[in-house]
């Protein structure tokens, strides 16, 4: 039997082991206790069929502390997030376990802003969960469940309000989506519609019966890379299963990498309106160079997207991301969102009358390295010490405690930290060439492997 996994970034478990309906109604009580009683809590969910489910036990919870529910049904979490906000909801919930395969589902909870919950907000969840302390309202202050259609559209707007449609549609592009019969099903048409696209939709299904593992990578996508080829289209775009982040494939057919989506959509955005951009500390130096040829600086903050957007408030930036495929527009919501990263990339592409792969091209490219192995609680801030001390005497080495250790060097970096979500430590690096980051990788899992036997 699995264990539930109760994180900053949410709850995750397996359907029929650790994620019950038991387990979801008792997270809707604890959500529901903390809001209080009259407070409005905006509930959606991906595709997978443990959906509906989790949603019923959730909204259970929830009303039975006293909180009104605006159930949203199946929509991406971009849509959620965005609702959320829109809806004056007090706080939201989404039922996902985002890229993750069908065994899974998660729970994630947002602030009215339509953003996760900070470290503060989760351990307050953590707490109560534990402690059972549940407040239930009496047979009169049960709370009122409506439901409202309209986040979908809603989204599509905002993402179509923030761009220039009318440059897109004009050039009449020929799209692949691969939507892994997800999330992205609904609202990904709705936006090339309005964006003038010729659309070739592939696992456009909103079954959530996954054609392959739903985590946007090379591996996963081969079907979409033939179809980029056999249509002759100008580009293809993969999504995860709550379709918050997005994979590009040029027109040759070619996946160009998760790095690139942040890089090439912040390049239309700041094209726009120049200012600072908030990324976290493992992200590709290619926003670096993005940023610097408009002009505009780049604020580092540690991994977890609620960081990103704290950095991003906190320096008034005009967009943000992660790496690992999340643009984040805040002119449209304060969440990844796949939708921005398509409606930016085919911006790009019509402002600058180029290829994907030319685009690509016009960026520095770098060789990046992601590893992981399995770690032992504490073991991971043992590891960053020891390799605080073997890096830190490298000439010209700057050193970032942020978040786990990051150590700049000139022209390449490394970071080593424990994951958020798992007990895992990882290892990323990068440099211009592959000899010299896997040189960094070898020296930092050599340090891990002394601690972690
Ligand atoms: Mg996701």
């Amino acid at each position: 039997m699995d264990r539930l996994m109760v994180t900053v970034s949410g709850v995750r478990g397996t359907i029929g082991q650790s994620l019950t309906p038991l387990a979801a109604c008792q997270f809707g009580l604890t959500f529901g206790t903390i809001l209080g009683r009259g407070k409005t809590v905006v509930v959606g969910a991906d595709t997978r069929p443990s959906g509906p489910m989790l949603r019923g036990a959730i909204l259970s919870g929830l009303l039975a502390t006293g909180v009104n529910v605006v159930d949203l049904g199946v929509a991406s979490t971009p849509a959620i997030a965005l609702a959320t906000r829109r809806l004056r909801a007090d706080g939201g919930i989404i039922i996902t376990a985002s890229h993750n395969p069908i065994e899974y589902n998660g729970i994630k909870f947002l602030q009215p802003t339509g953003t996760g919950l900070d470290a503060q907000g989760a351990a307050d969840l953590k707490a109560v969960w534990e402690a059972s302390g549940w407040t239930l309202a009496d047979s009169l202050g049960q709370g009122r469940l409506t439901s409202d259609d309209t986040a979908a559209a809603a989204h599509v707007e905002a993402v179509c309000n923030a761009y220039d449609v009318a440059a897109i549609a004009t050039k009449r592009f020929t799209v692949v989506v691969d939507s892994v019969n997800g999330a992205g099903c609904g609202e990904t048409p709705m936006l090339l519609q309005r964006l003038g696209c010729r659309l070739i939709h592939i696992n456009s299904q909103p079954h959530g019966l996954f054609a392959h593992p739903p985590e946007p990578v090379e591996e996963n996508i081969s079907e979409l890379l033939q179809a980029v080829r056999d249509n002759h289209a100008d580009v293809g775009f993969a999504q995860d299963a709550d379709a918050d982040r997005l994979a590009i494939v040029d027109e040759t057919g070619r996946f160009i990498g998760e790095e690139y989506t942040l890089a090439l959509a912040a390049g239309y955005a700041l094209a726009r309106r120049p200012g600072p951009v908030a990324t976290n500390l493992v992200t590709s130096r290619m926003i670096d160079d993005v940023a610097a040829a408009a002009g505009a600086r780049v604020v580092r903050a540690p991994t977890g997207e609620a960081n990103v957007i704290s950095a991003l408030l906190a320096h008034g930036c005009v967009f943000a991301g992660e790496g690992g495929g999340g643009a984040i527009d805040p002119a449209v919501g304060l969440t990844r969102d796949s939708l921005v990263g398509i409606a930016c990339l085919l911006g790009r592409l019509a402002d600058t009358d180029a290829s994907v792969s030319q685009l690509v091209d016009s960026i520095p490219r770098y060789v990046m390295r992601k590893t992981k192995m399995p770690c032992p609680l504490g073991a991971a801030e043992k590891v960053v010490a020891l390799a605080r001390s073997a890096l830190a005497c490298r000439p010209g080495a700057t050193l970032n405690d942020a978040d786990g250790l990051r150590v700049d060097l000139p022209g390449a970096w490394v970071a080593v930290r424990a994951s958020n979500t798992e007990p895992i430590l990882r290892i990323i690096a990068e440099a211009p060439d592959a000899s010299t980051v896997d040189a960094l990788v070898a020296q930092v899992t050599a340090i891990a492997r002394t601690v972690i036997r």
